[in-house]
Order: C-alpha cells, then sequence, then structure tokens
C-alpha cells in the first residue's frame, strides 16, 4: 500500500509518499510560494532518480498538487507509474477542536467539522482545507484521511485542560486548552515504550518537543494527560520567536504604552519574541549556541531561559505524574543540540537522572542518553510525524 502525507501551509505544501508495505519513505519534496510564483523540490528516494528543484508556476495547491502527482509519476523524476498507484492520502491538520479524538476518514461532514475548527487555528486550518479540496479536485476518489496535532490531547482530564475564566467561555466559546504537536508526542512516546521493552499501558513519560516551536508532553498510560501549549501554540515554553507564558497584564501595558493594536501585538509575541526577542540574534539555536561561546550575554540568557522552562515543566509533570519512568527529547533542537540536552538533564539530579555524556555526543537517531543506573531513562527520538499520519490512514482505509 502506497499512501501519500500531505501537510499543506498556506503558501507550501510538504510531501513524503511512503511505501506502507516496509514503511519506506519513496520520495519527498516541497512546493514553495504557492500563490505568489512557485517552486518545487521533489527528491526520488528508490530507483536512482534525479532531484527535480525548478521554479514553476503555482498559483493555488491544485497546481501545486497536480505538479507533485506529476513528478511522482513522471519517467524521469518519478516512483511510480500512475496515480492509481497511490492507495490514499494522509493529510495533517492542525486543530480538530474537541470534535477529532483520533484521526479519521474524510467525508463532507468531517470537512465541515474541521471548517467549524477555523476560528480556533485561523492561519492553519484554512491552509489545510486548501490541500485537501485540492487533493480532492485533483486525485478524485481516492480515500482521504485527515491526523490532526490536537487529537493525541484529548485525553487530557478537565483539571488540567481548562483555565480558570468564566466557566461560560469555555461552554458556549470552547476556550480552553487543546495542546498542539499532538503527532509527535504520539510518535515518540510509542517508540519509547518499543525502546524501553515495556507496554506503554505502565509507563509515565515526557516527551519534549524542542523545534522552532516546542511543548512538552506528559503521557500515562499512552495517554496525554498534560502539555504546555494552549488554546493558541504561543504558550508554554519560550520558543524560537514566540513568548511563551506571559502575564497578560504585560500585553496590556504594551498595547497602551505604544498604542499598538492587538495584532501588531500578537505579531510580536508570535514573531518577534522567544530566544530571538530575547538574544536580539536569532532564533536559530546553532547560532544562539555559537554567540553565546563567544561571550554574547543575551544569547546565554535566551538559552539558560529555554533549559529552565523545560526543566520547570518537566519537574511540574513529573509532579503530576507522581513520577516518570522516562524523559524524551525530539525535534530539530531536541534530537541535535547535545548542549541544550545536558544543560536540562542538569537540573534532573532530583530525579536520579544520569547523563552518559559520551552517549549524548551522538545526535540524530534513536539513543538512550542516560547511564544503566539512572533512576530515569533519558532517550533520544528522532520524531517522524508523516511516518504516524500515514500509519493512521493505512489502519482506517486498509
Ligand atoms: P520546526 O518546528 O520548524 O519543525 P525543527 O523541529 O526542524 O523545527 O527545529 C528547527 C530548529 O532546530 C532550528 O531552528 C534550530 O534551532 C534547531 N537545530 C537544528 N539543528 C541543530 C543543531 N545541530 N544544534 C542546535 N540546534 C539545532
Amino acid at each position: 500500500m502506497k499512501i501519500l502525507v500531505i501537510n499543506a501551509g498556506s503558501s507550501s505544501l510538504k510531501y513524503q509518499l511512503i511505501d506502507m508495505d516496509n514503511e519506506s519513505v519513496m520520495a519527498k519534496g516541497l512546493c514553495e510560494r504557492i500563490g505568489i510564483d512557485g517552486h518545487l523540490k521533489h527528491t526520488p528516494l528508490v530507483g536512482g532518480k534525479p532531484v527535480y528543484d525548478e521554479n514553476l508556476s503555482l498559483p493555488t495547491h491544485s497546481e501545486a498538487i497536480s505538479a507533485v502527482i506529476d513528478k511522482l509519476t513522471s519517467a524521469e523524476y518519478g516512483v511510480v507509474s500512475s496515480m492509481q498507484d497511490i492507495d490514499a492520502v494522509g493529510h495533517r491538520v492542525v486543530h480538530g477542536g474537541e470534535k477529532f479524538a483520533s484521526s479519521v476518514v474524510i467525508t463532507d461532514e468531517v470537512m465541515d467539522a474541521i471548517r467549524e475548527c477555523i476560528p480556533f487555528a485561523p492561519l492553519h486550518n484554512p491552509a489545510n482545507i486548501t490541500g485537501i479540496e485540492a487533493c480532492r479536485k485533483v486525485m478524485g476518489d481516492v480515500p482521504m484521511v485527515a491526523v490532526f496535532d490536537t487529537a493525541f490531547h484529548q485525553s487530557m482530564p478537565g483539571k488540567a485542560f481548562m483555565y480558570a475564566v468564566p466557566y461560560e467561555y469555555y461552554k458556549n466559546d470552547g476556550i480552553r486548552r487543546y495542546g498542539f504537536h499532538g503527532t509527535s508526542h504520539r510518535y515518540v512516546s510509542s517508540r519509547a515504550a518499543e525502546i524501553l521493552g515495556r507496554p506503554i499501558e505502565e509507563l509515565k513519560l515526557i516527551s519534549c518537543h524542542m523545534g522552532n516551536g516546542s511543548s512538552i508532553c506528559a503521557i500515562e498510560n499512552g495517554k496525554s494527560v498534560d502539555t504546555s501549549m494552549g488554546f493558541t501554540p504561543l504558550v508554554g515554553l519560550p520558543m524560537g520567536t514566540r513568548c511563551g507564558d506571559l502575564d497578560a497584564g504585560v500585553i496590556q501595558f504594551i498595547m497602551n504604552k505604544y498604542h499598538i493594536s492587538i495584532d501588531e501585538m500578537l505579531n510580536i509575541l508570535n514573531k518577534k519574541s522567544g530566544v530571538l526577542g530575547v538574544s536580539g540574534v536569532s532564533s536559530d539555536f546553532r547560532d544562539l549556541e555559537k554567540a553565546a561561546e563567544e561571550g554574547n550575554e543575551r544569547c546565554r540568557l535566551a538559552l539558560d531561559m529555554f533549559y529552565y522552562w523545560v526543566a520547570k515543566v518537566v519537574g511540574s509533570y513529573a509532579a503530576a505524574m507522581n513520577g516518570t519512568d522516562a524523559i524524551i527529547f525530539t525535534a530539530g533542537i531536541g534530537e541535535n543540540s547535545s548542549s541544550t540536552r545536558s544543560a536540562i538533564a542538569s537540573y534532573f539530579g532530583y530525579l536520579g537522572v544520569r547523563i552518559d555524556e559520551e552517549a549524548n555526543k551522538k545526535r540524530g537517531e534513536d539513543m538512550v542518553i542516560s547511564t544503566p543506573d539512572s533512576k530515569v531513562t533519558v532517550l533520544v527520538i528522532p520524531t517522524n510525524e508523516e511516518l504516524v499520519i500515514a500509519r493512521d490512514t493505512k489502519k482506517l482505509v486498509g
């Protein structure tokens, strides 16, 4: 069974074609600048075919999907002989609200329900919907599945997902914490159980997804019981450019003092804050680490804030679950930055964590970085959201 995995953004579209017989990626690629001019980079990974990397006209997502299908099936760059060889499509959808606690086969009713979630994710859901509609237009009756970033966190209990604001806002408007990165937290937690050789139903895990956006998830018996992002992905840890937790009074103060609108304010909090805002240098941890080593104090501070926040949230989840069996690091920073992992783990002495600094030097592969006598196992697990989407799609349509 061959499954096309699609992650559609407002002007981009990422894809992978996965052969589910052996879960291998046959081709992957990225359409960019959709609606502006257009660029496609298509990388075949089987059959020794060359990479396609060219500008081409992509006025809408439909042309982007058509271009992807064209490349996937072409004699020169293709990995399958025709569109009929693609058995199903799995779509990443950011927000499923309280309607979706798991992945679903896409029907007209499901499309309506995803549209109803647009107010919760006004930038992301419309782009995801456009991607699905374009695929339906180009690929016709091929079965399609939606996999939601929020779904995994629907198992959170009320005490964890509620905000302490008047209850009517929850009841009437759905104001609550939803959490994001659910597909990633689900993947790494189940992989951790495999590596530990124990059933996930008896484990207490803490997963730290640390990339441009970062979130932490407490996972008990395979279910998310708390997570650091909220109604939107703005909160929790300080991130590349997002502020993380912030007193709402600060927003009022800055808006009043500098006469800026709520839209401008949110743009600052989403795009100009986080480690970029504090350091004034970069949102990228590689730049921050280099500058901090060279003596830049604000870069040092931004990194220290990040480590401190991760440690603080992990500690609160260890308390919430009355202990933890394993702590997992994943995503761009978690998979690659050994100094970040080491600095964060230095807070975990009280948990009995001991890091094997030699093992921690490696990057980008599944590995245990704690010593055999560490009371809590610390793992690095490269995330694979596309594989989760493909597996869910196979399960639902297969
Ligand atoms: P996204 O949230 O966009 O999917 P990623 O998970 O790919 O992001 O993470 C991207 C971030 O990972 C980069 O901005 C950078 O901060 C960090 N990163 C990637 N490689 C390294 C590295 N070798 N050392 C430190 N940080 C890294």
